[in-house]
C-alpha cells in the first residue's frame, strides 16, 4: 500500500476523473482550428472541428508565421542554448521586444517563456519591491496574476469584478502615502466580458496608482494594429504596464510585459522566472515576431473573428441559449451543472465532431460550469450556423435551462 498513490486515486475519482482521448482528438483535428483540412491518415472521415482553441486568429498556421519559424530553425537551430542573461538571447528576442514596445506605445518590453511566467515574474517584482505597496486586484483575475501577487508578498485588496464603485471605495479607504498598483484584465478569460478601462484609468489617476493590464485575450484581436482594448479606446497611454501573450492571438508561445523602461529593467534584473529558465527557442521568437508584424498591418483576421463572434452571439440569442457576455469573441455558454456540462461536451464530440472542453471547478466556481466556446477567424459563417444548431438540439435533449446574456 502506498498512501500517497492511494490519496491521488481517491482524489481523481472525486474529481470525476474525466479522461478524454486527446490522442484521438489530436489525430483527427484538422491542421486549422476550424478543421477544414482533412487529415489523410485520419481513421474516420468525420473530422473534428475545434471550438476551444486560443489560436483565435489562426496565426499558428499562417504562411508568414510558418516561414519565419522555418527560416529561424535553419539559421539558428532548434533551441536557444541558455537563459536570457547567459547565452540565450537571440537577435529575434530583441527584435520581438522592440516590436511589442512599439505596438503598445511603451518605452520597453520584455519577453518571457509564457504568459503565466510573465504575470508571475513581473507582478512579484512590481508589487513586491516598494515598501508598503498596496495592490488592488479584480476578483476574476487569472491564476497567474494571483500567483504573482502572492509571491510579491504585497498586501492586497480584492475589488468585485469590474466594479468601479467598489474599487473607488477601497482606494479612498487606503493611506494616500502608500504606493498603489491596480491589476486587472481587459477581456476576461472565462467570462469574456470587457473591463470599463476608461473608468479604471480615471480612478488610477485620481488616487495616483500605477496600473497593470493583462490584455492576453485582446492583443491581436482588438484595437488598431491589434494593440488591444486600451488602444481601441484610445487610452493606452493612461496605463502603466501592459501584459500579453504570444500564444493566443499571435498563435505561437511566450508572454511579455510592455511599459516604462525603468520598470521593465527592474523586472529584467530581479524576476526569477525570467532569469532562471531557458529562453524561448529562436524560431518561436521569430514566428511570434512575424505574427505581430502581420497583425499590425492586416485587418482581415480581426474582421473575420468579429463577424463569426457577432453571428454566434445573434444565433445563441435567438435560440435562448444562455451565455455570459456578448462583449468579445469568448462566448461562455452557461450550463451551470457539472454532469450536464460534460454530457453536452460529449454529445458535441461524438455526434457532431465538435470539440469544446467543458470548464468545471476549479477553473470556474461549482454550479457555474460553462462550455467556453471560442470561434476563430478560420471558421466560416456556415460553421457557426452548424455549431449553433448542434447546441440547440443538445439544449432540447438534455433539458438545460434557456436564457439570455447573463453577465459575469
Ligand atoms: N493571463 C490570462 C488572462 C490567461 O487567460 C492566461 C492563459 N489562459 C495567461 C495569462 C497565461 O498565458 P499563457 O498561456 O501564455 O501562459
Amino acid at each position: 500500500m502506498n498512501r500517497l498513490l492511494d490519496h491521488f486515486a481517491g482524489e481523481l475519482e472525486a474529481l470525476g476523473g474525466q479522461r478524454r482521448d486527446f490522442l484521438e482528438i489530436g489525430r483527427r483535428a484538422g491542421r486549422f482550428p476550424s478543421a477544414l483540412a482533412r487529415l489523410q491518415d485520419a481513421p474516420s472521415d468525420v473530422e473534428i472541428s475545434v471550438w476551444c482553441s486560443n489560436d483565435y486568429l489562426g496565426m499558428g498556421q499562417h504562411p508568414s508565421v510558418l516561414e519565419a519559424a522555418k527560416n529561424a530553425v535553419d539559421a539558428f537551430g532548434a533551441g536557444s542554448g541558455g537563459s536570457r542573461n547567459i547565452g540565450g538571447t537571440n537577435f529575434y528576442h530583441v527584435l520581438l521586444e522592440q516590436e511589442l514596445a512599439e505596438l503598445h506605445g511603451k518605452e520597453a518590453a520584455l519577453v518571457f517563456s509564457s504568459g503565466y511566467t510573465a504575470n508571475d515574474g513581473a507582478l512579484t517584482v512590481l508589487a513586491g519591491r516598494a515598501p508598503g505597496t498596496l495592490v488592488f486586484s479584480d476578483a476574476l483575475n487569472h491564476a497567474s496574476i494571483i500567483d504573482g501577487l502572492r509571491h510579491s508578498g504585497a498586501e492586497k485588496r480584492i475589488f468585485r469584478h469590474n466594479d468601479v464603485a467598489h474599487l473607488r471605495e477601497l482606494l479612498a479607504a487606503a493611506d494616500p502615502e502608500r504606493p498603489k498598483l491596480i491589476v486587472l484584465e481587459s477581456v476576461y478569460s472565462m467570462s469574456g466580458d470587457v473591463a470599463p478601462l476608461a473608468e479604471f484609468a480615471d480612478l488610477a489617476e485620481e488616487f495616483h496608482a500605477a496600473t497593470f493590464v493583462d490584455e492576453v485575450h485582446a492583443v491581436g484581436m482588438y484595437g488598431p494594429q491589434g494593440a488591444g482594448i486600451a488602444a481601441r479606446e484610445g487610452i493606452a497611454d493612461r496605463f502603466t504596464v501592459f501584459m500579453g501573450t504570444l500564444a493566443k492571438g499571435f498563435g505561437t508561445a511566450g508572454g511579455y510585459i510592455a511599459g516604462p523602461a525603468d520598470l521593465v529593467d527592474a523586472v529584467r534584473a530581479l524576476s526569477r522566472p525570467f532569469i532562471f529558465t531557458t529562453s524561448l527557442p529562436p524560431a518561436t521568437a521569430a514566428s511570434a515576431l512575424a505574427a505581430v508584424q502581420h497583425l499590425r498591418s492586416s485587418e482581415a483576421e480581426r474582421d473575420r473573428l468579429a463577424a463569426n463572434a457577432g453571428l454566434l452571439h445573434r444565433l445563441l440569442g435567438e435560440r435562448r441559449i444562455p451565455f455570459v457576455s456578448d462583449e468579445s469573441h469568448i462566448v461562455s455558454v452557461f450550463v451551470g451543472d457539472d454532469a450536464q456540462c460534460r454530457r453536452a461536451s460529449a454529445i458535441l464530440l461524438e455526434r457532431h465532431g465538435i470539440y469544446v472542453q467543458p470548464i468545471n471547478a476549479p477553473s470556474v466556481r461549482a454550479g457555474e460550469e460553462i462550455l467556453r466556446v471560442a470561434p476563430s477567424a478560420t471558421h466560416t459563417l456556415g460553421d457557426v450556423e452548424k455549431f449553433a444548431e448542434a447546441l440547440d438540439g443538445i439544449w432540447q435533449e438534455l433539458g438545460i435551462p434557456r436564457g439570455g446574456v447573463r453577465g459575469a
